[in-house]
């Protein structure tokens, strides 16, 4: 808790007020945490007007949000999905030059679309939004569907994805709910709130008139505010009104785990060699890679080591410049076809970091 009781918690960010808000703030956190009844007696309104307020002094200038163009609304959030922010700009800008509207995506071809997604990971993401633009096309005439009921039966879209590409793109009032907002209202009502409560919860807190502003605005405050670790509250906008004012005690730490592999990097007149994934692989299936093999044993050091972090695994990846073991599903491949090739993200980052170019 910040304040009454028990130790303070480290708040190390810091945003620029303007005088009026920095002395109600000040006087805000002076006051002991509310004591509420789950959300009965929540001052909704409050919390929307300061929240909507601090967005729109505060928000970042992101690409996606110069537009509300449900084509980019959605390709965002879907990239947006298990991937950090500075990730994505590129890849987005990217994405949207090969195919600038949802009738040039459902016109691509798989191989093209994978290609586009490489280094984002979580290729199911590009698979399934490519096969949702084949139906946008084919049943709705090119017309991405305005409401999160009729987005819900896209592949690849699920609750969330179809809240958000409804409130921010059409105004649609339904909330979102992902893992910042349910840390904000975990934390506002000192409570473990999840599943249908969650989703109501964010329901009855939503801002009706400005839903998809209010919706950025919850998944805001939870990046840049209300952190995992360490959460801004003597800057954060909603302070009065949060019973927590702090981490929840017991919060959960998510551990890394940490694996070494090896690569085998031949590379042979202009070409590089490489393997397929395969079809059925649960994931990156039909992704294009480097050999996996065992420690050589007859050397002690590779050529060169590149980290690599999926999820919660920390790869150390160690590549030796050797020839390729003999694989079925193996190809010599031009490095010329790179760009244009579904390779995975590990495979692209292993190319571009060799001491000897390779690309
Ligand atoms: S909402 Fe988060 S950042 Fe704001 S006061 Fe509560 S715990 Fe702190």
């Amino acid at each position: 808790m910040l304040l009454g009781g028990a130790a303070p918690q480290r708040c190390d960010k810091v945003h620029s007020f303007n005088g009026g808000l920095a002395a109600e703030l000040l006087e805000s956190i002076l006051k002991p945490p509310r004591k509420l009844d789950a959300f009965s007696n929540f001052p909704k309104m409050k919390f929307r007007r300061r929240l909507l307020a601090w967005y729109d002094l505060h928000r970042r200038d992101l690409p996606w949000r110069s537009s509300r163009d449900p084509y980019r609304v959605w390709l965002s959030e879907i990239m947006l999905q298990q991937t950090r922010v500075a990730a994505v700009i590129a890849h987005y800008h990217e994405f949207l030059r090969r195919f600038p509207t949802v009738i040039k995506l459902a016109a691509a071809r798989e191989s093209s679309v994978l290609a586009a997604w490489s280094g984002l990971g979580y290729y199911r993401r590009a698979r399934m939004m490519h096969a949702a633009a084949k139906v946008i096309v084919r049943e709705h005439g090119g017309n991405i569907p305005a409401s999160a009921k009729a987005l819900l039966a896209l592949p690849g879209v699920g609750r969330y994805t179809a809240a958000a590409i409804a409130s921010i793109a059409f105004g649609e009032p339904v909330a979102v709910v992902d893992g910042n907002v349910e840390r904000v209202l975990q934390r506002l009502f000192a409570k473990r709130v999840a599943g249908e409560e969650l989703w109501q919860a964010a329901n009855d807190l939503l801002d009706a008139k400005r839903s998809g502003d209010f919706n950025q605005a919850m998944m805001e405050l939870g990046a840049m505010v209300c952190t995992p670790r360490a959460p801004g509250c003597l800057t954060c906008p909603v302070v009065e009104l949060c019973a927590t004012r702090g981490e929840m005690a017991g919060a959960a730490k998510a551990r890394q785990k940490k694996r070494e592999i090896h690569y085998a990097l031949d590379c042979s007149d202009g070409q590089v060699f490489l393997v397929q994934r395969s079809r059925d692989a649960s994931l990156m299936a039909g992704m294009w890679e480097l050999p996996e093999i065992a420690h050589p044993g007859d050397r002690a050091q590779p050529d060169f080591i590149v980290r690599h972090s999926i999820t919660v695994t920390n790869y150390k990846v160690h590549v030796w410049r050797r020839t390729a073991p003999d694989l079925a599903l193996g190809k010599w491949i031009p490095l010329r076809r790179m760009r244009k090739l579904a390779m995975t993200g590990l495979t692209r980052k292993i190319l571009r970091r060799s001491p000897s170019p390779v690309v």
